[in-house]
């Protein structure tokens, strides 16, 4: 372990906030958000991030993340708070850049909470929306900047944001970057930031092309590990039913109504897939949004927003758009099509199962998906449970059986057996005051670590200039 002396003990002795050296600001909105204690990245990562190291940190959204970064560039931000009115006053001093849209808003809402009581300025920009409002944001100067890399490149072509001042970079979801054909924007967003500065690249899987990412873009960098290489997130409850590709439908109602499962992300392989799947639940009533890539922005942002509050009970998504998205207390997820990409597996299992709290996988396996099956049960390391469909529960006996003539609520199956009235409610357990589902809500406490944590140092030092990509 690459880690100074200082460090080391900080590593081992820190179980508060504020022992690992948090300005009373910060602490104060933490306190005010919840946060009792730091998660197992938060733990290992703020020591290193105070003590100017770059680091490689594999940690899955709902580790907590994104305040293991956050908090400590704030940290080293304090000193340069201030409250003048003069945009040279903010230069863009941390630059976060994620791959999607909803992740960019969520990690600055999550920004804003742990900034409210320093007076630094940050702001968010993201593709397919108005430029105009976000020009005028940047304008007016802002320390930290959260971006999408091509809206970034766009508001840096027309001179919008200045990035010669950054002094700590952030690649979150670096692999998804990768995935999404980043990297030229990559390249071009390094070279117009400063080669002396401190860089933070946070992914949930490490494989060699994000090795090869940290060897160009991170100098000496610390590995922080909060979950095994590859490893499916241990408190989701993983189970596969075999079903027939034309019977899946049928099962997922099944599935949801056996086990009174009130919302759930339902992942397809493709978009096409999303849109067909979403439709077909609608028409037979059941509440269900649609999420993915060809999505306007307001209708994704729609669609989250219905489920945040408990209007919507299923979500169907592809991959892209839901990665990353926060949503506490998620308690089921749905493999409608199991992922081409073993790794994707992983990532959408990771939906559930959030700080400390157990999940539940459900994937719904045609025989022509069992090659995918198998390299996911490779990729994870351990077998997946196959089960029956559960039985769906006879409705429990009534003292007088009488005939009810209002029609039965479209998402709730036809059953031979009468029902009273009382017992005919759709599964949506919670109430719109309730939220099952709440996106960017105050976070759950994390009682207990969520997974173990290996601090190393992984890659040597670059000899050539690390900021040059080959
Ligand atoms: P993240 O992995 O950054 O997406 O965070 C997942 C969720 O955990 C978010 O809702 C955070 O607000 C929450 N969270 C992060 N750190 C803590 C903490 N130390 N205590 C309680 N909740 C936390």
């Amino acid at each position: 372990m690459e880690v100074g002396e200082n460090t080391a003990a900080a590593l081992e002795v820190a179980t508060t906030f504020a022992e690992l050296g948090l300005a009373p600001e910060i602490l104060r909105a933490l306190d005010d958000m919840g946060y009792s204690i730091p998660t197992p990245i938060q733990k290992q990562a703020i020591p290193l991030v105070l003590a100017g190291r770059d680091l490689m940190a594999q940690a899955q959204t709902g580790t907590g993340k994104t305040a293991a970064f956050a908090l400590p560039l704030l940290q080293k931000m304090v000193a340069h708070a201030n409250t003048s009115a003069s945009p040279a006053r903010h230069p863009v001093r941390a630059l976060v850049l994620t791959p999607t849209r909803e992740l960019a808003i969520q990690v600055h809402e999550s920004v804003v909470d742990y900034n409210k009581n320093l007076p630094l300025r940050s702001t968010v920009v993201f593709g397919g929306v108005d430029m105009k409002a976000q020009e005028a944001e940047l304008r007016g100067g802002v320390e930290i900047l959260v971006a999408t890399p091509g809206r970034l490149l766009d508001h840096a072509g027309s001179n919008m944001v200045k990035l010669s001042q950054v002094q700590f970079l952030v690649l979150d979801e670096a692999d998804r970057m990768l995935d999404m054909g980043f990297m030229p924007d990559l390249k071009r967003i390094l070279n117009l930031l400063p080669t002396k500065r401190q860089t933070l690249l946070f992914s949930a899987t490490f494989d060699d092309s994000i090795v090869g990412l940290a060897k160009s873009f991170l100098q000496n960098p610390l590995k922080v590990e909060v979950a095994r290489r590859n490893t499916a997130a241990e408190l989701v409850e993983q189970v596969v039913h075999r079903v027939r590709e034309d019977d899946k439908m049928d099962a997922l109602l099944q599935v949801l109504k056996a086990r009174e499962i009130s919302q759930a992300l339902v992942f397809t392989r493709t978009k096409i897939a999303a849109d067909k799947l979403g439709r077909r639940l609608q028409k037979r009533g059941v509440p269900t949004g649609i999420i993915h890539g060809d999505k306007a922005q307001v209708e994704r942002l729609a669609a989250l927003d219905g489920f945040k509050q408990g209007k919507v009970q299923l979500l169907v998504a592809t991959d892209i758009a839901a990665r990353g998205l926060d949503i506490v207390d998620l308690p089921c997820v749905f493999n409608f099509e199991l992922p081409y990409a073993a790794e994707d597996y992983v990532h959408r299992i990771g939906r559930t199962g959030r700080a400390g709290a157990s999940g539940l996988a459900i994937s719904l396996v045609s025989p022509e998906e069992e090659r995918l099956l198998v390299a996911i049960r490779k990729f994870i390391n351990r077998d997946l449970v196959e089960a029956p469909l559960p039985a769906i529960a006879p409705p429990r006996a009534v003292a007088v059986a009488r005939p009810v003539a209002v029609a039965m609520k479209p998402d709730v199956e036809q059953s031979d057996v009468e029902q009273p009235d009382a017992e005919r409610q759709p599964r949506m357990a919670r109430s719109r005051r309730e939220p099952v589902c709440a996106l960017l809500l105050p976070p759950v406490n994390v009682a207990q670590p969520v997974a173990e944590v290996v601090v190393e140092a992984v890659v040597a030092p670059a000899a050539t200039q690390p900021n040059q990509i080959a």
